[in-house]
């Protein structure tokens, strides 16, 4: 393994060298480094990772186990039970402390790992410049000297001294707690300057906002400055969620209540049935000890992480835990459309210039294909309004399309990747083309102003700027249009129906313009294209929906989950779509100017019934959350850039694409989406529904066991009977069902019909009415069984030991067989599935099984927990007794929903 840091690079006030001699120290340049250089420098100072935070090491871990009130009353008894000299019982109970808490360390072990190894697949990316030449590779492979290029809603990955920024603001919270983005500069700055004013400077963790720059590495790792912060450190996700913290509040209550009831009792039994004060003390000691869930938070943490483990393989990174249950109870999804629901593979299908509309062939970004005219293959060359359009879309362009194994690949933006192709089969040569008319300036594509515009020179003295973008946009900076090589004033109805016909088509447009300008023109304002372009044409550009988005979008329907689609594009191409996708019912489009028009109030009311919104740019997504919320709903909303980071934190989960999402938007996101596709949404939704499912299900089979046992007790001591059950007999039963019998309800995978129902209220608590009468009715069952047995025994002769052999055996086969019936909470198992679905279930109970024969026929099993041998006859009785509950709760599924309609008519 490599060490972190295997030494500093040199400390220097880098913020007050002018960027020359920081290039100077470091031995490198605008060029960035040699890749030899490279190695050597990794060997020297070692990876760029921020030293881990300090866990908790095993030991503390493990004593952490034992700091639990429920572990106090335990270690309690035991003392009591010493004093008293029951050496037996004070063992078992310090035993049963030292295995839960090894489980619990055990578990929870695993728990922390999944998550590992999760935060593992989410490690930034950066782009450095090397011997020349651009590429992206992991942060941590950057050492100093490296050429960083940083763009909006890049995180920065190292300590770099800037020296080349256009625009470039950067938010520094994470460093220096302000959160206004600051603006950067190449210049150098005083030395004493504090850390926020250091505007030559950009440091490691902070975020881009707005701009580009560049810089070169001069700090990595725990030389940065992030890494002297040992804040920082401390920031290692605690394994719990509001759940988990609901669940231990219910736990110290129902400690505290049964410790009442223990003395309740405890004094009844003295008082008024003449107990001996050791016998009842031990009898409220078993009380305390039978009531105890202690098995529950454990079961509980591994149900997440199972949870977040599934999601993951279905590509749903979960970043923060409580999204998991959040997912369950999620109610509308709102997703961007391209990439996400549509395959984000683009390909010009139709150009339009003033006089003509052409057709284009060919698939994917494979630069094969013909221009078509009424039916007939066209010569671009011949065709001068084409050729231009075709030499605007290879310019004002950053991406680049190339043949690298016998297939076409794209490196950048797909949309300007179909721009390319279309100029390859046009005929056109990039490298030619970017040769005859060098590149002086840009102004990038952002959803904000939804166009790019780039600044060209001949080398004849002429000076040309050409744009792109959405035409509603381009149309309104175009004065004339060009036909049959004549500039002619623009003839906006004509555009507007050819945009609306592309748009029919689902095709997403773009337009084309350019205007000439002058050679000593070297800088580009948006001031330059604000108005007297030329615009050359349109194109049409298909890409088409994902097949598994459509049918998660169907499946999310199914849920009762509503999808909404929120996109950049034409209102016509984003109604398309949504036609195809099954997406809302065909009623109109929001539009983003038209969302500006309405205030909050009518935004609220309009926002449930439309599921198409068009023409927005980020700010809006805010607004939409907001306004969904509002109405109740639990919204997970999807995003990609900077300015989506307000709507994904906003939103009750953000979900951040992990190919195309910026890093700003995925540390904003509860979730990121490894695939960026909308059906690993879905996925994420139905995983989430069977953890919360899964945790019911645990509380639902591990609760009538205390009930049970704790009343078998009350009922012994009312009665003035011996118990059915000693205090150790319970801890057995408590354990080896936790350990065994509910963990397997962590395994349950989804049920069938997870995706039939409506979301969860978010607000339900996790003991519903029903759960509460579902664990009653079970405890009776059981107590009856049990102690029914018990009495039977002792009428019939049997020691005292015999008949609490039994009783225990027939307790530990009700909860084999309710463990069955728990497999579904409110449906039938009697079905193949349902009986043998889960073959952890099988193995638990074969398990358990094999436990009780050990506990009963065992000799020194016998002389810890004073059992006896059975005979084969008392199986029968105990068997049939057990069997019973499988029988009475599958009918009382059958009957609930009449009883519960009786009940509410
Ligand atoms: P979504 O929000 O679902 O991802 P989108 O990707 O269609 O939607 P944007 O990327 O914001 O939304 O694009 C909005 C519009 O801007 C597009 O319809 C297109 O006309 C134009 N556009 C997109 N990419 C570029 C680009 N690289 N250069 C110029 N214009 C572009």
């Amino acid at each position: 393994m490599r060490r972190t840091t295997v030494s500093d690079p040199p400390r220097v006030p880098w913020h007050t060298i002018d960027p020359e001699a920081v290039f100077e120290q470091l031995g490198t340049g605008p060029e960035g480094l040699p890749l030899d250089e490279v190695e050597s420098r990794l060997e020297r100072y070692g990876l760029n990772q921020l030293p881990q935070p300090r866990r908790r090491g095993p030991l503390a871990r493990l004593a952490d186990q034992f700091n639990n009130l429920l572990i106090y009353v335990l270690l309690g008894a035991a003392l009591v039970t010493a004093l008293l000299a029951h050496w037996v019982d004070t063992g078992v109970i310090l035993g049963v402390v030292v295995i839960n808490a090894l489980i619990g360390f055990l578990q929870e072990g695993k728990a922390e790992k999944a998550l590992d190894a999760i935060r593992g697949l989410l490690s930034p990316q950066a782009t450095v410049i090397r011997a020349g030449r651009r590429q992206v590779l992991a942060a941590e492979h950057l050492v100093p000297g490296d050429v960083v290029v940083l763009q909006s809603g890049d995180k920065v990955p190292a300590d770099l001294r800037l020296f080349r920024v256009r625009d470039l603001r950067i938010e520094e919270a994470s460093l220096t707690g302000e959160s206004v983005p600051v603006e950067k500069a190449a210049t150098a700055v005083e030395p004493d300057a504090v850390l926020g004013d250091r505007s030559s400077m950009a440091y490691a963790s902070t975020l881009v906002t707005y701009g580009q720059g560049a810089g070169v590495v001069v700090a990595t790792g725990a030389g940065t400055e992030i890494g002297h912060i040992s804040a920082m450190l401390g920031q290692v996700q605690t394994l719990t969620t509001p759940l988990l913290k609901q669940i231990a509040q219910f736990g110290r209550w129902l400690t505290a209540a049964i410790l009442l009831l223990g003395g309740f009792t405890f004094l009844f039994g003295v008082l008024l049935r003449d107990y001996s004060a050791t016998d009842m003390f031990l009898a409220a000691v078993g009380l305390v000890v039978a009531a105890i869930p202690e098995g529950l938070p454990a079961i509980i943490t591994i149900t997440l992480a199972i949870g977040v483990q599934r999601m993951a393989r279905r590509n749903g990174i979960i970043r923060l835990l409580p999204a998991v249950e959040t997912l369950g109870a999620v109610s509308v999804i709102c997703s961007d459309k391209t990439g996400t629901l549509t395959r984000n593979e683009m390909t010009v299908q139709a150009v339009v210039t003033a006089g003509a509309s052409y057709g284009v062939t060919g698939v994917g970004y494979d630069p094969h294909g013909a221009v078509i005219l009424d039916g007939r293959d066209q010569d671009p060359a011949g065709q001068p309004e084409l050729n231009e359009i075709a030499r605007a879309a290879l310019l004002c362009n950053d991406a680049q399309v190339r043949e690298r194994d016998g297939a076409w690949q794209l490196d950048g933006d797909p949309t300007e990747g179909a721009l390319v192709t279309l100029a390859l089969k046009c005929g056109l040569d990039a490298d030619y083309q970017q040769q005859l008319l060098p590149r002086a300036d840009t102004i990038p594509f952002e959803s904000e102003h939804r166009f790019m515009a780039t600044l060209h020179h001949d080398h004849a003295g002429h000076g040309f700027v050409y744009l792109k973008g959405a035409p509603e946009k381009v149309l309104e900076m175009c004065t004339r249009q060009r036909r049959d090589g004549e500039d002619l004033p623009i003839d906006p109805d004509y555009w507007h129906g050819r945009v609306l016909e592309l748009g029919r088509n689902g095709l997403r447009t773009l337009a084309l313009a350019f205007r000439p300008t002058g050679d000593d023109h070297r800088e580009l304002a948006f001031a330059d294209v604000d108005g007297g372009l030329t615009l050359l044409g349109l194109v049409g550009i298909i890409d088409p929906p994902r097949q598994e988005a459509i049918e998660a979008v169907a499946r999310c329907r199914s849920a009762g989950i509503r999808v909404k689609m929120i996109t950049g594009d034409h209102a016509v191409t984003a109604m398309a779509i949504a036609g195809q996708m099954g997406i809302g019912d065909g009623s109109a489009a929001l539009t983003g100017a038209e969302l500006e028009h309405l205030d909050d109030a009518a935004l609220c009311q309009r926002v449930g019934g439309v599921d198409v919104f068009a023409r927005t740019s980020p700010e809006h997504k805010l607004r939409l959350v907001t306004a969904l919320q509002a109405e109740g709903q639990v919204v997970a909303m999807t995003g990609d850039g900077v300015n989506d980071a307000p709507a994904l934190k906003r939103s009750n989960v953000g979900v951040a694409m992990g190919r195309k999402g910026t890093e700003v938007a995925k540390e904003a996101a509860e979730m990121v989406l490894a695939d960026d596709n909308f059906a690993s949404i879905a996925h994420a939704v139905e995983e989430g529904r069977t953890v919360y499912d899964n945790i019911k299900k645990s509380i639902l089979f591990i609760l009538p066991t205390n009930g049970a046992e704790a009343l078998i007790l009350v009922a012994a001591v009312v009665l003035g009977r011996s118990l059915p059950i000693t205090p150790v007999q319970i801890l057995w039963v408590n354990m080896i069902t936790a350990v065994t019998l509910a963990l397997s309800l962590a395994f349950e995978p989804p049920e069938q019909d997870v995706m039939g129902r409506p979301p969860r209220r978010a607000e339900e608590p996790i003991l519903s009415r029903f759960l509460v009468w579902r664990i009653i009715f079970v405890s009776i069952i059981a107590v009856i069984g049990s102690f029914g047995l018990f009495i039977y025994e002792r009428q019939a002769g049997m020691d005292v030991e015999y008949a609490r052999t039994v009783a225990v055996n027939t307790l530990v086969m009700f909860e084999a067989f309710y463990l069955l019936n728990t497999r579904y909470i409110d449906r039938s198992v009697l079905s193949r599935e349902g009986l043998l679905g889960n073959r952890y279930v099988l193995y638990a109970i074969v398990v358990v099984v094999l436990f009780q024969l050990l506990y009963t026929y065992l000799p020194w099993m016998q002389l810890l927990f004073q059992s006896r041998p059975l005979e084969g006859m008392t199986w029968l009785r105990i068997v049939p007794v057990a069997a019973s509950v499988f029988v009475l709760v599958e009918m009382e599924k059958a009957l609930y929903p009449y009883l519960r309609r009786r009940g509410s008519s």
